[in-house]
């Protein structure tokens, strides 16, 4: 028989890890209850033509990435490579702009992107992210980023830093446009292919290029700031006051400028100070015109979007705990055909009482059941017996400290309620 074997770039959450997943996503929820944003769901694939109107066909996503398929229908469509464009897709589609308390959202799930897989980048990826619509305010580019900021700490992670930018409105960015590309066209021979191609359609992609010899122009290059026109120098020395009033210590890095296309504005990006090559936790940044460009009303936007798979790299670096893997309450060991008989019965009484139980199904000896018990780690064991049951008995065991009790089985649901 053929054994399958996993897909490149992507991965298995063991039940044994599964704990951790759940813990960094309770804590994320926590989070969007406390800035009051609520969760929004969208399908896992779109019509490829959202991405590439929205990402930019001159991404590295759209470019590269993007998982393209057609359906038995010929329908072009694509496994969704980042969260945003279908936010914006199903705003516009349900006028959510319109309705109350709906212009606050977050997501999380899998995001598809096909790149070369190292540590910190799959194929199949698990993002989790904000969208908050309707306000050009800069209070709103610091509330967000805020947001991520509580995200952070409240996992525990310390080893971070916040890197903020501008990259201005259509006003004057294409004076900056035609700035850099003043800058780095006398280099073009030594540019990489991608940054050759790019100079033209969008100038500003050079400056978050990898590769070595690009990096060394473009840490060189104009900078943004010093471009941005008035409106544009205001709303980010405001971003930058609001985050200093509210504590957070940030960077200006004029060199964030996300790969997307969609951005303006604020641009910003958590970058942890430990992780090798693929260290950035977070990014997300201000994406005004989108929503009108993707035929909807002009609804002003922001957001970011972060992988759960680095936050974990990232917080087991630290040695932050992931709360307790799961385990039961108590693990039911049975002795004898009536004690058998009757356990089905007292399980179900447990769980409708909220107790989280286990049980040997094929009922080994008493030594094999406590030996699982104590291999699933449960708290108590309940030792039921043939004579126990005649006698409304049972006996309870703690299983960190050994002691034991008997108990009368007619009261043993009050008294594991009063423990757990
Ligand atoms: P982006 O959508 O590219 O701005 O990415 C936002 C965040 O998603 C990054 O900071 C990472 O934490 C995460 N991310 C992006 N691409 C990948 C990938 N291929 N594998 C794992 N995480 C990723």
């Amino acid at each position: 028989m053929t054994k399958h074997k996993i897909p490149r770039g992507t991965y298995d959450i063991l039940p044994t890890e599964s704990y951790k997943w759940q813990y960094v996503q309770n804590i994320f929820r926590e989070v969007a209850k406390l800035y009051n944003f609520k969760e929004i769901v969208t399908p896992i694939f779109e019509t490829s033509a959202l991405f590439e109107r929205s990402v930019g066909d001159t991404s590295d996503i759209v470019e590269k990435e993007m998982y393209k398929f057609s359906d038995k229908k010929g329908r072009i469509l694509a496994l969704r490579p980042e969260g945003t464009a279908s936010v914006v897709r199903s705003l516009v589609e349900n006028n959510l702009d319109l309705q109350p308390n709906s212009s606050k959202v977050y997501y999380m799930g899998p995001m598809f992107r096909y790149d070369r897989p190292q540590k910190g980048r799959y194929r199949q990826f698990y993002q989790y992210g904000i969208e908050y619509f309707g306000s050009e305010n800069p209070l709103v580019d610091a509330q967000t980023i805020a947001f991520a900021d509580t995200f952070l700490k409240k996992v525990g992670l310390k080893n971070y830093n916040l890197e903020i930018n501008s990259i201005g409105n259509s006003n004057c960015s294409d004076d900056y446009d035609q700035a850099l590309v003043n800058y780095f066209k006398p280099h073009l021979n030594e540019l990489c292919n991608d940054c050759q191609r790019r100079i033209e359609k969008n100038p500003k992609r050079l400056l978050d290029c990898k590769n070595k010899t690009c990096k060394s122009f473009a840490v060189k290059a104009p900078s943004m700031l010093e471009y941005l026109d008035e409106e544009c120098k205001i709303h980010f020395e405001k971003v930058q006051e609001y985050l200093t009033k509210m504590n957070i210590d940030f960077i200006i890095n004029p060199l964030i400028v996300r790969g997307i296309d969609y951005y303006s504005q604020t641009a910003f990006e958590f970058i942890d100070t430990n992780l090798g090559a693929q260290n950035t936790l977070i990014g997300g940044g201000r994406y005004d015109g989108l929503v009108k460009q993707m035929g909807g009303r002009d609804v002003p936007g922001i957001g970011f979007a972060g992988g759960f798979e680095r936050l974990l790299l990232s917080m087991e670096a630290e040695s932050i705990s992931f709360g307790e893997e799961q385990k039961p309450n108590i693990f039911l060991v049975t002795l004898g055909e009536n004690a058998d008989e009757f356990a089905p019965s007292l399980l179900a009484k447990f769980r409708a009482n909220g107790i989280a139980s286990e049980f040997d199904p094929d009922k080994h000896s008493i030594k094999a059941q406590m030996k699982s018990a104590n291999r699933i780690n449960a708290d108590y064991v309940l030792i039921l017996g043939d004579d126990e049951l005649a006698n409304d008995k049972i006996n309870l065991k703690n299983m960190e400290t050994g002691e034991q009790a008997e108990i009368a089985l007619s009261e043993i649901i009050a008294k594991l309620k009063e423990k757990f």
